[in-house]
């Protein structure tokens, strides 16, 4: 099959491109030797096509960021019609499309923060998030939950959680971390949410009293932890890291990159909650991942800081015209199709009750948890001791999905289950039942 690319890019077939990248291409968090990437050649709604022409339901959403899924016919156009008006702005101009994503982006985050500083990408967002916070509060110290991840940059990888910090943690001056809840694996043996709930702010409150709270300029967490296992926090938690915050005079940081836009059912994760928090990051969502954006969500507190003080920071790319458009053109489809709404749904009426019968049915899945269209499903060696599943038997069951024509994400030994949030119920069903093969297959 030959891709139907660019008049630029006619020649490469897809065995061409694989060469090519695996000649010149240098992968993310990957041993480069052992790669062996899906060439992509056609992607449409829900769907992805190989190399060899084989369709597969995409349940990544790429990296959980084609929220409106492939090509939508909407956002296509408003990139194209941006492009033949005006491709590229530098950041310190006005400009139509920057000025109107700013102001839609506004409409919809939570309580009144009403001014946006854009950026390439998440990673920058959560940089420059931490950046305001220490200036606004003149304090240097940022705490962050140690299953979570804020990006790869220095600060943002130092400052993430998981397994991405250590080989890069060269102990960034002020990062410290601490356990959030997530009542299966429970830091703090509690046995109902309750308990996690009130033990985790607990031990929250103990760590900033003991840092010394007078250090501290923030608190960055992920309103839903994403890659580290989508652990919706118990009612309660937020709120409780908001009134810490309060008392103690630390900014609060909601990275909201992969959470925010819809995929949790509701614009915002935090909005479970009815949170405000100081800053709020995104990105992915904002624009489906069309063009490379996201962002800082500014209380006006902090805003006022930088009234008649300069901000030290900035970006080339910042509020890219092409971007912005991308960003206008998607949030006013979610907007006119209740696309937020339809991921709501499809997390309660389809995802909770599908997972949960095949929770029942397959002995290696531990747990299933999520809201919307952000799902995990945690495999496990052993019931009863909670034992992860290990990588082989992970990669197999990964396998037997593709084989059925399903693409998930795998991470660590949870299989992520995180579609656009225009994907059909019937869709999610047919992905739940190859899911339900492949584990059947894979523990024969
Ligand atoms: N924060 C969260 C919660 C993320 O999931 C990610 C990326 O997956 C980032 C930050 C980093 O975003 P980016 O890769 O756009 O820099």
């Amino acid at each position: 099959m030959t891709d139907p690319t660019t008049t630029e890019l006619v020649d490469l077939t897809p065995e061409r491109t694989y060469e090519l990248d695996r000649a010149h291409v240098f992968h993310s968090w990957s041993a480069q030797g052992a790669l062996s990437p899906m060439v992509v050649t056609k992607a449409e709604g829900s769907h992805v096509w190989d190399g060899a022409g084989a369709r597969y339901l995409d349940f990544t959403s790429q990296l959980v960021f084609t929220n409106l899924g492939h090509q939508h016919p909407r956002l296509v156009a408003a990139i194209q019609e941006q492009a033949a008006h005006l491709c590229t702005v530098a950041p310190a101009f006005a400009n139509a499309a920057r000025s109107e994503a700013a102001r839609l982006i506004a409409s919809h985050t939570p309580g009144d923060l009403g001014k946006v500083f854009f950026t390439n990408g998440g990673a920058d967002a959560n940089e420059h998030a931490i950046r305001m916070a220490r200036l606004h509060t003149g304090r240097h110290k940022v705490l962050s939950t140690y299953r979570s991840y804020h990006g790869g940059t220095q600060l943002a990888v130092n400052v993430t959680g998981d397994w991405r910090r250590h080989d890069n943690d060269h102990a960034s001056t002020g990062t410290v971390h601490f356990f959030g809840p997530y009542l299966y694996r429970s830091a703090f043996h509690a046995e109902t949410e309750a308990q996690e709930c009130e033990r985790a702010l607990e031990h929250l409150e103990q760590t900033i009293v003991m840092e010394g709270s007078s250090t501290i300029a923030a608190i960055i967490l992920e309103s839903i932890p994403g890659t580290a296992g989508i652990m919706l926090p118990p009612a309660g938690y937020l709120a409780g890291v908001r009134e810490l915050c309060d008392r103690f005079g630390l900014v609060m940081i909601a990275d909201e990159v992969m959470a925010g836009f819809g995929r949790a059912g509701r614009w915002f994760a935090i909005d479970h909650d009815e949170v405000v928090p100081d800053l709020l990051t995104f990105a992915k969502g904002v624009n489906s991942g069309y063009v490379p954006m996201g962002g800082v969500a500014i209380s006006p507190a902090i805003a006022a800081t930088f009234d008649d003080r300069v901000y030290p920071g900035g970006l080339t790319y910042s509020g890219h015209p092409l971007a912005a458009a991308a960003a206008v053109a998607t949030i006013r489809t979610m907007e006119d199709d209740r696309v937020v709404e339809h991921a709501a749904a499809l997390g309660a009426e389809v995802f909770a009750p599908g997972l949960a019968a095949l929770a029942d049915e397959h002995a290696w899945v531990g747990e299933a948890r999520g809201t919307g269209a952000f799902w995990a499903v945690e495999l496990v060696a052993d019931a009863a001791t909670r034992e992860p599943l290990d990588a082989a038997r992970v990669g197999a069951v990964v396998a037997a999905c593709k084989r059925r024509g399903l693409l998930p994400m795998a991470n660590a030994n949870r299989i992520h289950l995180v579609p656009p949030l225009t994907t059909t119920a019937g869709q999610v069903r047919e992905a739940i039942s190859s899911l339900g093969e492949a584990l059947a297959e894979a523990s024969a």
